[in-house]
Parts: C-alpha cells; structure tokens; sequence
C-alpha cells in the first residue's frame, strides 16, 4: 500500500534558516546513514532519506538562475517544509516573497500539498513568535492545502519531531 511508497519531501528555505541543521538532527534518528549534511550553497542539492521518506533541501535565496531547478522539484513532492529563520527580522519580507512565489508556482497551486512552517532558532531570545510569523507571511490565505507552524531549535531538535509528526500524518 501506501507505505511503501517513498514520499518525497522538499525542505526550502532562505539561506541560513537552519535546514542542513535540520537534516542533520533528522539523520541523527537514523543511525545507519552517515551523519554529515554539508550547507546548502547556491544549486547543493542536499538529500537523505529516511525510512520511507526522502528529504530534498535548497536555498531559496534570490538565486533567479537555479530557480527553475529547485522548481522542477515542485511537481513531485508530497509534502513541503519551509524553514524561517525567527531571528531574522530583515529579511522577513524576502521570505514572504518567497512564498508568495511558492504558493503561485503552477505546480503548487494546483495540488493539496501539506506545508509544514518551521519557525526556526526559537532559542535566541530576540526571535519573533510563531504568531508573528504566521501573520507576517498572510498564512491564513492558504485554504486549500493542510498548513501547521511549529517552533523549533535544529540545533537541539525541539520542537522538530512534533513538526515532522503532524506532516507524516498528512502523508499518509
Ligand atoms: P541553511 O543555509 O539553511 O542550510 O542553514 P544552516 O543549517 O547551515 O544553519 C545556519 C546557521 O544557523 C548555522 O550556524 C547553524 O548552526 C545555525 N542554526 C541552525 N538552526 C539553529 C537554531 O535552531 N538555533 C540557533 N541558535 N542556531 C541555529
């Protein structure tokens, strides 16, 4: 059945919100695979799987020309995690252009793909709240696809599991 079928999973966000942190903490569950994640620069496509899942991450940072790249990769994906970076206020509105790009993408409007928002580096004291994010970006516009904010440290890994539990459940 369903199960065995691998789901792919695309984790995107701005360079430096955390997401080869992420992977690593999410390898670190997995003992059998090795656990190094190397950052994401520019077009490094970084992968692993784990059990019947496999994760894909990019920077989406302003890039234009790898752009269409990581885009391709929107057609296949079952679920996506945007990672943000809650301390970084200055490029809040980068990030919400981002989505705003991400949520129009053809391949994305027309599916009910799960997106499963990270507010990441909640640990640092001058870190906006998950509230303040979700209005922030308008994720309350999104009505057609099952959506979910969480807060987390990739560092420690809190907060992750129960992130990545509620996307699995949409899986599957
Ligand atoms: P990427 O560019 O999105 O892959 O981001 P990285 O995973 O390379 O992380 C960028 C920087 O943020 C690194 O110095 C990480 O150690 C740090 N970082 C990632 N997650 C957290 C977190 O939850 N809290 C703190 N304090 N630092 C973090």
């Amino acid at each position: 059945g369903l199960k065995k079928k691998e789901a792919r999973i695309l984790v995107l966000g701005l360079n430096n919100s955390g997401k080869s942190t992420l992977l690593n903490q999410l390898k670190r569950d997995d003992s059998k695979l090795p656990n190094d994640v190397v950052p994401t620069v520019g077009f490094n496509v970084e992968k692993f799987k784990n059990q019947n899942v496999g994760f894909t991450a990019f920077d989406m940072s302003g890039q234009g020309r790898y752009r269409e790249l990581w885009e391709h990769y929107y057609k296949e994906c079952e679920g996506i995690i945007f990672v943000i970076d809650s301390s970084d206020r200055l490029r809040l509105a980068v990030v919400k252009d981002e989505l705003d790009l991400l949520l129009q993408h053809p391949d994305v409007t027309s599916r009910c793909i799960p997106i499963l928002f990270l507010a990441n580096k909640k640990d640092l004291r001058d870190g906006m709240s998950s509230i303040k994010i979700a209005s922030s970006l308008h994720l309350e516009r999104i009505q057609d696809k099952p959506w979910h904010i969480c807060t987390t440290n990739a560092l420690s890994g809190e907060g992750l599991h129960e992130g990545i539990q509620w996307l699995i459940q949409q899986l599957y």
